[in-house]
């Protein structure tokens, strides 16, 4: 990647962050320096103080007028529960020891697929500004067992990155992880926002990772984020700059010509990034909770790909049949590991037998797959 960024590149505006029409700031952060800092970078927008009990009210359960209101409109409130969580994968399938950073809820940016949708009993786009909590949080934790090592992601209750742009926390985060010797910090995004990660000193301890489709599912099911050029230029600056990145092929969608689909954005990755770079790269195929099927049937009557057969898992979620996901996951792997053959490649939520059939061993063969894990990010 040459040059600078320029000026109107995607890479430097602020993409779906400038859909925010409204702002509510719940009553007890008014005064906080960094929500003053938000509200400079928000100029322009109408600003609400709600009373701080406000923020918790559950309102009616969404609708679908309400979901694309909720996304207009920014709740900058207080986390009054933990900021760290364990990933919510299940115990019946193979967990890797992620831990969670909630630092808001909701995302601007709207994919037909997205759990938010049915997760969240709130539509509203909320950042939790407390953000001397969240860091006092972090380093008791680490302090607590500092002989662990860490992943640690923002991005499952919102995307990392795309709202960056106006409250900047990507500097905070990246310079408070940049020191620590056992955790590394992942900011997973459908965004192109790292505008603010290039001109900081990482120190190694940050990985930037992106969730990518085949083209035809980017373009109909992901409405609203960054295009996958956008995001594999983004991938390619941060790489420039030092970063490691990651990959996330997932959810994996079945679709008429889904191999040329995949195989596409496969040769695109590699034609951009180079694999040395790549610290991970994950394949999940697509899976959802019952609740999700009805809210997003609704809210998008075009899209078909819930219409297609599914069988319940053990955790209650719905999914491909065995054999669809092996021949999807094998074609996948087989066109990255061409390319990548050294590559920490994974399976999310699937099981022994799914590892054996498509890599032919189990993630107990390589010590398990926390252990293989940790061994990407800390070079064990
Ligand atoms: S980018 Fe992620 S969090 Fe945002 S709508 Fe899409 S799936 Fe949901």
């Amino acid at each position: 990647v040459n040059g600078n960024i320029q000026k109107n590149s995607p890479l430097n505006s602020t993409t779906r962050a400038t859909a925010i029409r409204r702002v509510q700031v719940a009553r007890d952060c008014l005064d906080l320096a960094y929500t003053r800092e938000i509200l400079a970078r928000l100029d322009g927008r109408s600003v609400e103080v709600i009373p701080t009990a406000e923020c918790e009210r559950v309102p009616v359960l969404p609708d679908a007028g309400a979901f694309r209101q909720g996304k207009e409109t920014l709740l900058l409130c207080r986390q009054k529960g933990r900021f760290l969580k364990k990933c919510p994968g299940t115990r019946v399938y193979e967990c890797c020891g992620y831990q969670v950073l909630n630092v808001g809820m909701n995302c601007p940016m709207d994919c037909v697929y997205c759990i938010l949708q049915a997760y969240l009993n709130n539509p509203r786009l909320s950042f939790f500004v407390n953000v001397e909590d969240l860091f006092t949080e972090l380093a008791a934790d680490i302090a607590d067992d500092p002989k662990r090592y860490r992943r640690i992601g923002t991005g499952e209750f919102t995307d990392s990155l795309v709202l960056d742009p106006i409250t900047g926390l990507s500097r905070l985060l990246v310079d408070f992880f940049r020191s620590q010797p056992r955790a590394v910090l992942e900011l997973k995004t459908k965004s192109a926002a790292i505008a603010n990660l290039l001109e900081l000193d990482h120190n190694g301890r940050t990985i930037v990772s992106w969730s990518l489709n085949s083209p035809l599912v980017t373009n109909r099911e992901e409405l609203f984020t960054a295009t996958l050029d956008d995001r594999l230029a983004a991938a390619a600056h941060c790489a420039a700059a030092g970063y490691r990145v990651g990959f996330h092929f997932d959810p994996i969608i079945y679709h008429p010509g889904w191999q040329q689909g995949y195989s596409e954005i496969i040769d695109r990755l590699f034609q951009t990034v180079r694999p040395e770079h790549i610290v991970w790269i994950s394949l999940g195929c697509l899976r959802f909770l019952p609740a999700l099927r009805s809210i997003a049937t609704e809210r998008f009557p075009g899209s078909s790909f819930f219409h297609e057969e599914f069988i319940e898992g053990l955790d209650g979620k719905f999914r491909y049949f065995r054999s669809l996901r092996v021949e999807m996951y094998r074609f996948l792997a087989r066109k990255i590991l061409a390319a990548a053959p050294e590559c920490c490649l994974y399976l999310c939520m699937e099981s022994e037998e799914i590892w054996q059939e498509v890599f032919q061993f189990t993630t107990k063969d390589r010590g398990g797959l926390t252990h293989m894990l940790d061994a990407a990010a800390f070079d064990l």
